[in-house]
């Protein structure tokens, strides 16, 4: 007798974003492992200068994690109570996470009107408004590797405060003379403007290297430095790398190399955090960089299968990938199903886990979770941010997938949205 048996016992799972682990990287992890040296040291050192290369900065720094390193340059920058920091409601909580911890006021910006001007991101034309005299920062959002920094942002700000001004309220402040562009590439590396990689168009871009990441050391995190030349990228590297480290002014590597009698002497020139970068994830991170633009490619080249499955499909709105001046890194294949309200989406979503395919959603606007909705942030105040997200589905995009699970995970979508259409309560139409 023929038995059909379930799709869930004869399919293979589509995880979500399974990290891609090689042979390569266990051997690089293995050779740090027995050298003696794990912490940070000769291989997060490499990797620093493999990622300014990379990224076409002068300077770059490891640290433990995305947050870690931007809450060291709030640090540095001298963020604290009573100054603003302009970023995204549509975002991870870390990015507004990192402003709290230091005692000052996220402003956080909808998603501009109407929806669809630039995918996910933030316009200037959108931060433009929310400058004001208490701004030190801002903070935009590469969401899903899509490029922000679109027609010059530093130079915007250095116009704006020709004509407002800029309370510098510490050294790095009035050397800079204007808020600072910090940009959140967390999901960007690799990513271009006029086929300059992020990292070099703002003043500073932190990249993460969490395990879900495009590039992934299981955890960690690095960022560029592309400041105006009143500033000497190889000294505020070493003040961020200090930031890393409790303050301390020598790290165990320089104290180990250091000679002399007093080689054993430190100062902390400020009391830290504790998030520098191991050499264990350093060296995760070299294979993983080398191997790249390979990566990229084929995150591309699924990407471009999607989007094939998808044309011309009537509710989809694809993801912004290309246009004249950027190419994205494509972190996230992030759909939008405009005809479906909220408890469809996770209809889909379910229907979708039932065939094991691992779907998410990018992001739920800040304002929606209580830690900011108890600080007073409204998600009456972020009507686009929350229209994008209730209707956002990210589907599978990672290094193990093959056409084949692209085409399954397209055809498993429009089945399961036929079905929860089909299900609409005839004379009810909640889209
Ligand atoms: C992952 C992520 C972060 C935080 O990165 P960590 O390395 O985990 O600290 C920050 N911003 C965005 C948009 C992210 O997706």
């Amino acid at each position: 007798m023929d038995v059909p048996s379930s799709p869930k016992n004869t399919r293979k799972p589509i995880g979500f974003a399974p990290p891609f682990i090689d042979d390569d990287t266990i051997r690089a992890v293995e050779r740090v492992l027995r050298s003696g040296w794990i912490t940070t040291g000769p291989e997060t050192a490499a990797f620093e200068k493999e990622l300014a290369a990379y990224c076409g900065t002068d300077a770059a720094v490891c640290g433990g994690s995305w947050t870690g390193l931007a809450g060291g340059i709030l640090d540095w920058f001298g963020v604290g109570p009573g100054d603003e920091v302009i970023l995204p409601s549509y975002t991870y909580c870390a990015t507004a996470n990192v402003v709290l911890h230091r005692g000052a006021t996220p402003v956080m910006v909808d998603l501009p009107s109407p929806l669809n001007q630039d995918g996910f991101n933030l316009t200037w034309d959108a931060v433009f408004p929310h400058l004001s005299a208490r701004t030190k920062v801002i903070m935009p959002v590469d969401v899903g590797g899509w490029p922000t920094c679109i027609g010059d942002w530093t130079t915007k700000l250095e116009h704006w405060t020709t004509s407002h001004g800029f309370q510098a309220n510490s050294e790095v402040q009035a050397t800079l003379g204007r808020p600072l562009l910090l940009l959140d590439a967390a999901h960007s590396l690799g990513a271009s403007i006029d086929g300059q990689s992020v990292g070099a168009q703002a003043d500073l871009s932190v990249f993460s290297f969490h395990a879900v990441k495009n590039l992934t050391t299981a955890e960690g995190g690095a960022v560029t430095l592309s400041l105006p030349s009143s500033f000497d990228p190889t000294e505020v590297g070493k003040k961020l790398r200090m930031l890393s480290l409790h303050g301390q002014s020598k790290d165990a590597a320089s104290k180990y190399h250091a000679s002399g009698r007093d080689a054993w002497r430190y100062d902390v020139i400020a009391p830290g955090f504790k998030c520098n970068m191991t050499d264990i994830q350093a060296a995760m991170g070299r294979v993983a960089l080398a191997r790249y633009g390979a990566d990229l490619e084929k995150r591309h080249t699924l990407a471009d299968r999607y989007d094939a499955g998808f044309a011309n499909w009537g509710p989809a709105h694809l993801p912004k990938r290309r246009d004249e001046r950027r190419q994205t890194s494509d972190h996230l294949y992030a759909l939008r199903l405009t005809d479906l309200i909220e408890t469809e989406r996770n209809d889909l979503i379910q229907q979708l886990r039932e065939v094991d395919i691992a779907a998410n959603v990018h992001f739920q606007p800040l304002p929606l979770l209580s830690a900011y909705a108890q600080r007073g942030h409204d998600p009456k105040d972020h009507p686009e941010a929350l229209a994008a997200y209730a209707c956002e589905i990210s589907l599978p995009l990672h290094l193990h997938l093959e056409f084949e699970d692209v085409d399954r995970v397209i055809a498993t979508v429009k089945r399961a949205h036929a079905v929860i259409l089909s299900q609409r309560t005839p004379g009810s139409n909640p889209a």
